[in-house]
C-alpha cells in the first residue's frame, strides 16, 4: 500500500487531517516517509542546499562558531550539535575549517539530531574521521555549553495554516473527495495563539504557525542561557510570514503538495519573528540575509583563494556557486541567518545584535 493510500484510508476512517500531521506523515513516516527512505540532495535528487553547493558555506559557518567559542573562553568540553545534518557535508566542512582554531575540534563532542536512518548512514560515512553521536532530540545532550548549527532544518518542521474569517480562523485540512486528496477548511474558531495576527491581517488572509518551533527554540535558548554557547540558524523565510508558503519540490521542480505523499520534499518558510520570540531566555541577533552574512565573513577572499587552484568547468562552477549563495536573485536574500547567544554577550561574527 502506498503512503497516499494509507493517508486516504486514515482520512476516511478519522476525518480530515491537520496539515502538520500530513507533513509529518509525508516526511517522516517510518517506512514510507520522504526523508526516511532516501537521500534527496544533489543534482540527481530533488533539491540542493548551501553546503552542497560549495564547501565555503560550511567553512565560514564553522569559523564563525569557533570564533564565538574562543570568545566565550574556549570551554572544554562542549556540545557541537547540528539539527538535520543532511549528508553531513556542512559539519565536515565546518570541522575542517575550525581545526585551525586551536583546541576547538578536540573539545567538541559532536551530536547530530537526525530522524532519517538513511541520512544517519550517510552522515556516518561523511564524518567517518570524527567521533559523533546520533540523537533523536536535544534532550539527550549533556549539560555543557552548546554550539548549534541548523541549515534548512526549521523549514521542514510541520506547520498549520489558518484562513481568517472575522476574528476567527478556519484551519486548512487535507480531506478526500472522489478518491483524491484535497484541501478544505474547518469551521471558524478563535485561535488565542494568533491574537497578534488580528492586527496585520484581513478577512481571507492565510497565516501559518508551527507548533514544533517554539518548544524547540526555547529548549536551545534555555541551554545556551544556562551553560553558554550559541546557535546559528539559517533558513528561508522572513520576519513575519503572510500567505501560503507550503512548497513541494521533486526533481528540482515545484509540484502539488498533495500529488505524491512521501515522494516530494515539503517545506514552508520559517517565521523568524516566532523563532525570535521563542528565544526568551537569551539574546538573538538581527535577522540577516545569507549573502550579507557570508560576505561579512570573507566569502570573496575565500572564493578567490580557492579559484587560484581551479580551471575550466571547475572554475566556472565555483564562480556560479559563489553567486548562487550570495546573489539577491538567488539564495542571497531569500535565505536569512539568525543567532541565539547568551544575554549581554556578542553574536557570532557576521551578525549584529
Ligand atoms: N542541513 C542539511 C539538510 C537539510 S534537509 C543541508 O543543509 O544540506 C533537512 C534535514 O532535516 C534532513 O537531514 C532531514 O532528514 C532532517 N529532518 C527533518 N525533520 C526532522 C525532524 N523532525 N527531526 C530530525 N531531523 C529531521
Amino acid at each position: 500500500m502506498s503512503l497516499r493510500d494509507d493517508i486516504i484510508a486514515r482520512i476516511q476512517a478519522e476525518g480530515p487531517m491537520r496539515l502538520d500531521d500530513y507533513m509529518t506523515t509525508c516526511l517522516l513516516h517510518p517506512t514510507k516517509g520522504y526523508y526516511t527512505t532516501r537521500d534527496p540532495f544533489g543534482t540527481a535528487g530533488d533539491f540542493t542546499t548551501a553546503p552542497e553547493i560549495s564547501q565555503m558555506f560550511g567553512e565560514l559557518v564553522g569559523l564563525s562558531l569557533a570564533q564565538t567559542w574562543f570568545d566565550q573562553g574556549a570551554p572544554n568540553p562542549f556540545s557541537l550539535a547540528e539539527l538535520g545534518p543532511g549528508r553531513g557535508t556542512l559539519m565536515a566542512d565546518a570541522l575542517r575549517a575550525a581545526a585551525r582554531v586551536p583546541g576547538f575540534v578536540e573539545a567538541a563532542q559532536i551530536f547530530l539530531v537526525e530522524a532519517s536512518p538513511a541520512l544517519r548512514d550517510r552522515q556516518k560515512e561523511t564524518l567517518s574521521a570524527h567521533r559523533m553521536t546520533h540523537v533523536d532530540d536535544l534532550d539527550a545532550l549533556p549539560k555543557q555549553p552548546l554550539f548549534l548549527i541548523a541549515n534548512e532544518f526549521f523549514d521542514a518542521l510541520p506547520i498549520r495554516q489558518f484562513v481568517r474569517e472575522g476574528t476567527g480562523w478556519r484551519e486548512r485540512h487535507v480531506g478526500v473527495k472522489k478518491g483524491q486528496l484535497i484541501f478544505g477548511l474547518g469551521p471558524a474558531q478563535p485561535q488565542p495563539a494568533l491574537a497578534d495576527r488580528l492586527g496585520d491581517t484581513r478577512d481571507g488572509d492565510l497565516v501559518e504557525a508551527s507548533s514544533a518551533l517554539a518548544p524547540l527554540v526555547a529548549q536551545i535558548a534555555d541551554q545556551i542561557a544556562r551553560d553558554g554557547g550559541a546557535a546559528l540558524i539559517v533558513d528561508y523565510g522572513d520576519w513575519r510570514t503572510l500567505g501560503d508558503t507550503l512548497q513541494a519540490l521533486r526533481a528540482h521542480e515545484k509540484v502539488d503538495p498533495l500529488a505524491g505523499p512521501g515522494e516530494a520534499d515539503l517545506t514552508a518558510h520559517v517565521d523568524f519573528e516566532a523563532l525570535a520570540q521563542a528565544a526568551k531566555s537569551c539574546d538573538f541577533s538581527r535577522v540577516t540575509p545569507q549573502g550579507v552574512f557570508l560576505e561579512r565573513l570573507g566569502l570573496t577572499p575565500r572564493a578567490q583563494a580557492l579559484a587560484a587552484g581551479l580551471e575550466g568547468d571547475a572554475l566556472n562552477e565555483h564562480i556560479a556557486a559563489h553567486r548562487r549563495l550570495t546573489h539577491p536573485d538567488e539564495m542571497g536574500n531569500l535565505f536569512k541567518v539568525i543567532a541565539l547567544y547568551p544575554t549581554g554577550g556578542h553574536p557570532p561574527p557576521g551578525l549584529e545584535p
